[in-house]
């Protein structure tokens, strides 16, 4: 039968169209050309999730192997540019939740992949990095939390959103040197004792220096927490 009709028909019944290039979807909202085409990371160190030179040697860079990083590893799937910057843009500031769909299963199907490559056991729970209070009052939601139930739904794993809290609003992290940002953060972070001697990812959009997901790391893992894993949907390489 002739493709074109096939995808018009298949289109009718399921309505998904590709938020990228508005072709047939086939029960997808990315087509397959355009989730292909996107700014993977597949060969980012696993210690950090920072991009490896050519020349390096296993899955971690020198720097995570001088000084390992306080979670297990940090799986990134996407660097932070066009296409995917849009899309996490026009989740968090217009509410458009399908991108949380989108995103969550890009980022679903990449740990899935990572795990299995680097032989590393599934966590217990999903924890999404949580916003300050203002700011889930101003936008009504947490775009973490958002992406973080479709990786859950994906993997078959349970997300506690409520695990971790902010109980300190802190200004914004931009401009800082590192000690501030630190500092900044110091005593932010709150977690509940269920996760104790739990497997945890933590889950982030965007990740830009690091400083959040350390600082939540040790919270967790003061709270008892056997393990941590950082997922991120996308890394700024700025
Ligand atoms: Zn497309
Ligand atoms: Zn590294």
């Amino acid at each position: 039968m002739n493709i074109r009709i096939v995808d018009r028909v298949l289109d009718r019944l399921w309505g998904f169209r590709c938020i990228l290039c508005g072709g047939p979807g086939r029960g997808q909202d990315l087509c397959a050309a355009c989730a292909r085409d996107l700014p993977w990371l597949d060969s980012a160190c696993v210690g950090c999730g920072l991009p490896r030179l050519a020349k390096a040697v296993g899955n971690r860079c020198p720097g995570c192997l001088a000084t390992p990083p306080p979670f297990a590893v940090c799986l990134v799937a996407l660097r932070y540019e066009y296409p995917v910057d849009r899309l996490i843009t026009a989740l968090k500031y217009r509410q458009q939740l399908t991108y949380a769909r989108v995103l969550g299963e890009l980022l679903a199907d990449f740990a899935a992949r990572k795990m299995c490559a680097i032989g590393i056991t599934p966590p217990d729970v999903i924890v999404p990095v949580p916003l300050n209070r203002r700011r889930v009052a101003d936008r009504g939601f947490n775009q973490a939390a958002e992406i973080g139930r479709f990786v859950a739904a994906a993997l078959n794993v349970k997300q506690d959103a409520r695990a971790c809290e902010r109980v300190r609003d802190t200004p914004p992290q931009t401009g800082l040197t590192a000690e501030q940002r630190r500092r900044n953060l110091r005593g932010a972070f709150a977690v509940r004792p269920s996760l104790k001697g739990r497997r945890v990812a933590l889950l982030d959009d965007v990740i830009t220096t690091g400083t959040t997901v350390h600082a939540i790391t040790a919270a967790l893992r003061r709270a008892g927490a056997m393990e941590v894993q950082v997922w991120s949907v996308a890394r700024s390489l700025l």
